[in-house]
């Protein structure tokens, strides 16, 4: 039996921007968060230091979500230390922006696998231990990018309206197991990501003129897993006002 006064969340790309975000802030929730990462170990280390700091526990583990196998063996981290999955945030995420004529095989490839195959692989793993717990909440990280298009973004915007058809249909999929799935879609936000941008230029676009933080993605996030019991399938736009 699993100890159902604890909550649990599983974070993908936690160590840095949005999911860091999004793991302190299911902390300070109470959750103790499984987290992964792919190459900035310290970063990770820094994260899981502050998970602590705030009382829970934190396991950030070097896990590529476009490996099936590494997928599956994150959630097997998460059921083997804290015996429950009671959150995923499918956050890990790249770009390879390019105009479509410029465009490699492998810069189409590698975004796809990354940001739409990684949220399938964690969701397939993960719902098959909520759905033994008969509860569950999943929140996948999408895009503006995905519901509007971006020039520039062919693979990008593909894997991010991917993610939106992923999330409707596991959300019928799985609402009978009491598990609700939704997607989340940001703006532009400060962020690695996003370092380069020229931030002044795009906030005179955005109606509440300013760029994003990853704490009012988190902020969404944990409405959708703490209070959002009755709503599922759904794509929460969090982009102050921004329509692309
Ligand atoms: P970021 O600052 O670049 O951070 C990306 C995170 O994902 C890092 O923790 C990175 O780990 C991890 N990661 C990358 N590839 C991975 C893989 N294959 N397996 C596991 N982890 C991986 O990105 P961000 O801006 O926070 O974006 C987070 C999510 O929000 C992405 O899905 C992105 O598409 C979406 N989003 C961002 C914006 C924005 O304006 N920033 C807007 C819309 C949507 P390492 O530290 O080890 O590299």
């Amino acid at each position: 039996m699993s100890d159902t006064s604890r909550k649990v969340a599983v974070v993908t790309g936690g160590s840095r921007g949005i999911g860091k975000g999004c793991v302190l802030a299911l902390a300070h929730q109470g959750y103790d968060v499984v987290f992964s990462y792919v190459s900035n170990q310290a970063a990770a280390l820094d994260v899981e230091n502050a998970v602590k700091s705030l009382g829970r526990e934190a396991a950030g583990i070097q896990s590529d979500v476009s490996d099936p196998n590494a997928a599956q063996s994150l959630v097997d981290e998460s059921m083997n230390r804290f015996g429950r999955v009671d959150v995923l945030v499918n956050n890990a995420g790249i770009t390879r922006d390019t105009l479509m004529m410029r465009m490699k095989d492998e810069d189409w490839q590698r975004v796809i696998d990354t940001n739409l195959s990684g949220a399938f692989y964690m969701l397939r793993a993960a719902s098959k231990v909520m759905m033994k717990q008969r509860s569950g909440s999943i929140v996948n990280i999408t895009s503006i990018s995905g519901i509007y298009g971006n020039p520039g973004q062919a693979n990008y915007s593909a894997s991010k309206a991917g993610m939106i058809g992923l999330t409707k249909s596991a959300a019928k999929e799985l609402a009978s197991r009491n598990i609700t799935v939704n997607a989340v879609a940001p703006g532009f936000i400060t962020t690695d990501m996003t370092e380069g941008f020229d931030g002044e230029k795009i906030a005179e676009h955005i109606p509440l003129k300013r760029l994003g933080t990853p704490e009012d993605i988190a902020h969404a996030v944990v409405f959708l897993v703490t209070s959002g019991n009755y709503i599922t399938g759904q794509v929460l736009q969090v982009d102050g006002g921004l329509v692309l």
